[in-house]
């Protein structure tokens, strides 16, 4: 049986690790791929990285679209050849209802993998472009609101708070408890 999987909610440690590269692409990532994508279009997202399930491990999943036609598993992605600047708003499954501008490269191109290893090289510019940036952030341990503008983190920072003491009480530390 495989455990459940959900999405992980800031500040949970997990979305700050550097993830490893895939290096088995079998039965059990294709798996991991395909749940990936059920809990992005429950929480009615674009796309999803590993860490944000807790696993540490260097692969996302998007549909820029929401459609099915348009769903892509990127596996050991890599950016290179970023050109021009661009802000537009951006929120996080991780960290909710936190949506700011974020400034991003306009035109970007990937180098990955597909779930079967195959290789794929893709240039994009725009909204696809902006997601593979935002997913390749976070098997970086680096999230929307580490990017996003002084006002807008001024702006957020008591929610951030609120979610910061929701963690907290979530996972109590020995230390905390005994302070009760
Ligand atoms: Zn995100």
């Amino acid at each position: 049986m495989a455990e459940e999987l959900k999405i992980v909610i800031y500040p949970d440690p997990r979305l700050r690790k550097i993830s490893k590269d895939v290096e088995k692409f079998d039965d059990e990532l294709a798996d991991l791929a395909r749940r990936m994508f059920i809990l992005m279009r429950e929480a009615k997202g674009v796309g999803l990285a590993a860490p944000q399930v807790g696993k540490n491990i260097r692969l996302f999943v998007m549909s820029h679209t929401g459609l099915e036609a348009d769903d892509r598993v990127y596996v050991n992605p890599v950016l290179t050849d970023a050109e021009g600047d661009e802000s537009a708003e951006e929120g996080c499954l991780s960290i909710p209802d936190i949506k700011a501008d974020i400034p991003r490269s306009k035109t970007v191109k990937m180098t990955a993998r597909d779930l079967a290893g195959n290789q794929i090289v893709e240039t994009q510019a725009g909204y696809i472009a902006r997601v593979w940036q935002h997913e390749v952030d976070h098997l970086n341990g680096v999230l929307h609101i580490d990017r996003m503008g002084a006002l807008a983190k001024l702006a957020h920072r008591k929610a951030l708070k609120a979610l910061e003491d929701k963690y907290a009480a979530d996972h109590p530390t020995p230390a905390s408890k005994a302070r009760k």
